[in-house]
């Protein structure tokens, strides 16, 4: 159960390798088990490239680097830029080589590359499920990566091994620190948006009193905060003030980096430059917020840029390109000129405190009573579809479970009528929210 505590960094492990030695099938092999046991919990595990694996006690991301920049050459240029850039972020590579085909032209050069990274390197050996892989195998010995795991990602061969040796050669996970009080925040937005801008604003004014000793974890420098009576934590402020990511073609690892942020935050703000309006980068972020479901405020910085006259209107845009974020309420403000940032912070509480809210079954039973009194669910087959009770299983975010005779038998509209009105009736106007309908014969059963 989530109890809001902070979790620590995940650990990154890249996928690295030419085309069709089989990276994706062996992503899909090794985030599938994981996604089974996650079950209807949205998350990073949706994203095609990005899955969070479990094993043995130990979680860690799993990257397909072969999506990261699209089409793949025959090695050369893309494949190299493609792993400078997964190698930067992760903390484990898993270089994937053809078993049939045996080592080939280039291969050399990959592993000398990663080398020099000084990251570590574990060797996997795909297809080995033919008759010479016996031959094959002493192919790869040259390389001098030892020991190298030899397995089938298409026949599911040898994958327990592999991850018992992932999982061996990843930093220790930070424990999770006591749940706390301060409100975890991470600034997410695609570069120039003003990201750096804010944060060096906010650590800048008196009125936000900076704790001298900031919070380390692993390669993450969080700054804890204090305004108006409250505390906060800023995460990441050190990879948010560092001059961003501006080459072409890397936009996936501006994405890895938001989801590492995001992971560890309760609200996220996401930035985005109110005089050029909603960008296909920003609906990007956007959904990977709405995905891990965080709280969210829409930040429109550079608000001094825009017109007057264009201001209603803008925000009017805004809200309708991120219908989806509904419940993220936009903020304009100006890092500049400081527009705002108290303003900002409050909502940051506000965001915080629904995200935590946490109502008795008596209550959640009274409101469902009211609900679904109000507006009755529609028949399923000719017979009634009956909602016998409510239950709140978590916070951070609110997550309700109705049981019901028919889950299949409630229709999306029926299901938002019922998200939007337990928003209006708990107060959790500002929070993500979810519902999951279960299925239940009758009352106690
Ligand atoms: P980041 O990549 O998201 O961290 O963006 P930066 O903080 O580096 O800002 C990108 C550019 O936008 C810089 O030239 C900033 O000076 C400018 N900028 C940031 N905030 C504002 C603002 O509120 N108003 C205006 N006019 N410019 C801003």
């Amino acid at each position: 159960m989530n109890t809001g505590a902070p979790a620590p960094t995940l650990p990154m492990v890249a996928i690295i390798g030419r085309a069709n030695v089989g990276k994706s099938t062996l992503f899909n092999r090794l985030t599938q088990s994981t996604q089974a046991l996650v079950g209807d919990q949205p998350g990073v595990t949706r994203d095609r490239h990005v899955g969070k694996v479990s094993y043995d006690g130990q979680s860690f991301l799993l990257v397909d680097t072969g999506g990261l920049t699209g089409a793949e050459d025959e090695l050369g240029a893309l494949i190299r830029r493609q792993a400078e850039a997964a190698v930067a972020e992760a903390d484990l590579i898993l270089l994937v080589m053809d078993g049939k085909t045996g080592p080939l032209p280039g291969d050399e050069e990959v592993v000398s590359f990663l080398r020099s990274t000084g990251k570590p390197v574990l060797l996997v050996i795909n297809k080995m499920d033919h008759p010479g892989r016996d031959m094959v195998l002493p192919e790869f010995y040259r390389f001098g990566l030892e020991p190298m795991q030899a397995v089938s990602a298409e026949h599911r061969l040898g994958l327990g091994g592999l991850l018992k040796e992932i999982v061996q050669r990843l930093p220790p996970t930070a424990a999770a620190p006591e749940a706390e009080a301060a409100i975890r925040v991470a600034v997410v937005g695609r570069p120039n948006v003003g990201k750096s801008s804010l944060i060096n604003r906010v650590l800048g004014e008196e009125r936000f009193i900076v704790s001298d000793r900031p919070g380390t974890t692993r390669d993450a420098i969080d700054t804890p905060l204090h305004f108006q009576g409250r505390d906060y934590i800023l995460i990441d402020t050190a990879g948010m003030r560092r001059p961003s990511f501006r080459q072409p073609g890397l936009e996936r690892i501006m994405v890895l980096k938001a989801v590492r942020a995001l992971e560890r935050a309760q609200v996220a703000v996401l930035l985005l430059d109110a005089s050029e309006g909603v960008t296909a980068q920003d609906l990007r972020i956007a959904s990977l917020i709405e995905q891990e479901a965080k709280g969210c405020l829409v930040g429109l910085n550079k608000w001094d840029l825009v017109a007057r006259e264009d201001r209603e209107p803008r925000l009017a845009q805004v809200r309708r390109e991120l219908g989806f974020l509904a419940f993220a309420p936009l903020v304009p403000l100006s890092a500049r000129t400081g527009l705002n940032i108290g303003r900002l912070f409050n909502w940051l509480e506000v965001i915080h405190d629904q995200m935590g809210t946490r109502v008795g079954t008596g209550r959640l039973n009274q409101v469902l009573q009211e609900i679904i009194g109000r507006v009755k669910p529609p028949l399923f087959h000719f017979r009634p579809v009956k909602f016998y009770y409510l239950t709140q299983p978590e916070t951070f975010p609110p997550t309700f479970v109705a049981f019901v005779n028919h889950p299949e038998g409630v229709p999306e509209s029926y299901r938002r009528y019922l998200v939007k009105q337990l928003r209006d009736k708990l107060g959790l106007t500002h929070a993500p929210l979810r519902l999951f309908l279960k299925k239940r014969q009758r009352r106690g059963s």
